[in-house]
C-alpha cells in the first residue's frame, strides 16, 4: 500500500489529499498538521465568506519571479477546476459582480465543514498537533519528524505548508527549511497583499475614512500599478483593496524611499475638466470661505488636510482670495495626490507571502527536480495571485494536480 504524507493541512494540502484519495483508493494519505486542526485559515478568509476561486482565471492576476512558468501552470487552471471540485463535494457556489466565486451560503465554515466531511468519507488519516521539524530521504523512502518526536515513513510527500503570511494561522515559514534540504531555493520573501505605510502626519486625522479613488505605484519616479476601487485611510497609510493589490507589486522597493503612491481622487475626469468643476465655482460663490466652496466635491476631512498640506489656509480666506497658483496646485493634488511609502505593514497582516519556492525546480505535476516523490503545492511557491480568489484557486488546484500525480 503507498503511503502518501502531507506536510500541512490547510487549503492546498486537504484538496492535495481529496485529490489522491480519489485517484487511489486504497493508498493510505496522512495529513500531518502543526496546529489543533485543519484549514483555521480558510474561516478567515474573504472576511468569513471565504473567496474561494474567480470565473476570469489569467495570468495577468498573478505576479511570480517565473512568469513563463506560472502562466504555464496557470493556464492548466481555469475557474472550473475548483468548482467541480467543490461541486463533486456538494458545495453550491455562486460569483458576485466582478466574477468573485463564494460558497453560495456565503460562508467560509461551510467551505470547512464540506472538506472535513470528504475527508472523512476518504478516510485520510489526520494528525494535528504534528508539526514537522525535519525530513530525510533514505532507503527509497522518506522519513518525517515532527516536534512530538514522532516519526511518519511516506513514499511519496507533498509539501503543503503556505509561506509565511499570517502566522497565527500556522503558516510560519517553516515550510522553506523543510524544502531546502532537498536543495530547494526562494527568491525574496515579502509579506503581500498587506497594507502600506506612508510618510506624513497627515494620515494622523484621516484614519477611518475611505475614498473611491484611483491608486497609483510609482517606483523610482516611474508608473508601476494602478488600482481602481475603494481605499481606505488609516493613521499609518493606506488600505484597501486598491492598497493590497498594490503591494505585490512593492517587494525590496518599499522602505528604501525610492517608491510613492498616488491618489487620483478625480479617476473620471482629467485635468482640465476638474480645473472647469473648481474655477466655475469659484466664480459663482466668490465670497464663500474655503471651508464651504468645494463641500461636496470629495471628503470634507480629506480635502481640509489637502489644503492644509498646501498651505492653502485659513479655511475663513474667501473664494476669490485664491490666486491661479495656488488653484493650479489645488487641481492637480485632487488628480494626484503623492506620499511617500516607507514600508507595509508585517507579515500578521499580510494574506499571502510574495515570492517563494522557484518554480524550475519543479516539474508541471508540482514534484522536486531534485527529488522524486517530492511535491511542493500553494502559497509556498513563488506564486502570488491578485485579491479576488486566485490565491485559493491556486493552493486547491495545485493541491489536486500534485495529491493525483502523488498517487497514481
Ligand atoms: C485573512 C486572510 C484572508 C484571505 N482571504 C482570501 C480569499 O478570500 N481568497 C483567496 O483566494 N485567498 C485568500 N487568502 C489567501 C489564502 O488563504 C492563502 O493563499 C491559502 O490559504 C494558501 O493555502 P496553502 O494551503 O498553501 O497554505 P495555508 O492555508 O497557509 O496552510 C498551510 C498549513 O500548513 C500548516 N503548517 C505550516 N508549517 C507546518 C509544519 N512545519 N508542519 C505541519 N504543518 C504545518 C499550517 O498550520 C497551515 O494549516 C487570505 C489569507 C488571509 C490571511
Amino acid at each position: 500500500m503507498k503511503n502518501i504524507v502531507i506536510i500541512g493541512g490547510g487549503a492546498g494540502g486537504i484538496a492535495a489529499a481529496i485529490s489522491a484519495a480519489k485517484t487511489d483508493k486504497n493508498a493510505h494519505i496522512t495529513i500531518l498538521e502543526g496546529l489543533d486542526r485543519v484549514g483555521k485559515k480558510i474561516l478567515a478568509t474573504g472576511n468569513g465568506h471565504c473567496n474561494l476561486s474567480n470565473e476570469y482565471i489569467s495570468e495577468k492576476c498573478y505576479h511570480s519571479k517565473n512568469y513563463h512558468i506560472m502562466r504555464e501552470y496557470i493556464e492548466k487552471m481555469p475557474s472550473s477546476m475548483s468548482i467541480e471540485f467543490f461541486e463533486d463535494m456538494g458545495l453550491f457556489s455562486s460569483s458576485d459582480d466582478a466574477g468573485r466565486i463564494y460558497p453560495y451560503c456565503r460562508q467560509a465554515s461551510m467551505v470547512l465543514d464540506i472538506l472535513l466531511l470528504a475527508l472523512e468519507r476518504y478516510k485520510i488519516d489526520v494528525r494535528c498537533g504534528q508539526k514537522v521539524s525535519d525530513i530525510n530521504y533514505r532507503k527509497n523512502a522518506f522519513f518525517i519528524k515532527t516536534q512530538t518526536g514522532d516519526e511518519f515513513r511516506a513514499d511519496k510527500v507533498i509539501l503543503a505548508t503556505g509561506g509565511k503570511a499570517s502566522p497565527k494561522q500556522g503558516s510560519d515559514g517553516s515550510g522553506y527549511a523543510l524544502a531546502e534540504k532537498f536543495g530547494h531555493k526562494s527568491t525574496y520573501l515579502f509579506p503581500s497583499l498587506v497594507p502600506i505605510q506612508c510618510k506624513g502626519s497627515v494620515f494622523k486625522g484621516l484614519k477611518g475614512i475611505r475614498v473611491l479613488c484611483r491608486a497609483d505605484l510609482f517606483i523610482d519616479g516611474k508608473k508601476a500599478g494602478s488600482e481602481t476601487g475603494e481605499l481606505q485611510l488609516t493613521d499609518y497609510g493606506v488600505s484597501g483593496i486598491p492598497a493590497m493589490q498594490l503591494s505585490c507589486l512593492l517587494e525590496k522597493n518599499a522602505s528604501k524611499g525610492n517608491a510613492q503612491i498616488g491618489i487620483d481622487f478625480f479617476p473620471d475626469r482629467n485635468y482640465d475638466e476638474v480645473r472647469r468643476i473648481i474655477a466655475d465655482r469659484i466664480k459663482m460663490y466668490p465670497k464663500e470661505t474655503l471651508e464651504n466652496i468645494f463641500l461636496g466635491l470629495i471628503n470634507k476631512r480629506v480635502l481640509f488636510a489637502m489644503l492644509k498640506s498646501l498651505s492653502i489656509e485659513p479655511l475663513s480666506r474667501t473664494a476669490d482670495s485664491l490666486g491661479k497658483k495656488e488653484i493650479d496646485l489645488l487641481v492637480s493634488t485632487l488628480k494626484m495626490w503623492k506620499f511617500e511609502i516607507t514600508g507595509t505593514l508585517s507579515w500578521d497582516f499580510a494574506q499571502v507571502t510574495g515570492g517563494g519556492i522557484k518554480l524550475d525546480e519543479i516539474d508541471e505535476n508540482f514534484e522536486s527536480v531534485y527529488r522524486k516523490g517530492l511535491y511542493i503545492i500553494g502559497e509556498i511557491l513563488d506564486v502570488t495571485g491578485d485579491c479576488g480568489g486566485y490565491n485559493l484557486h491556486w493552493a486547491w488546484c495545485s493541491g489536486i494536480v500534485a495529491g493525483k500525480s502523488a498517487a497514481e
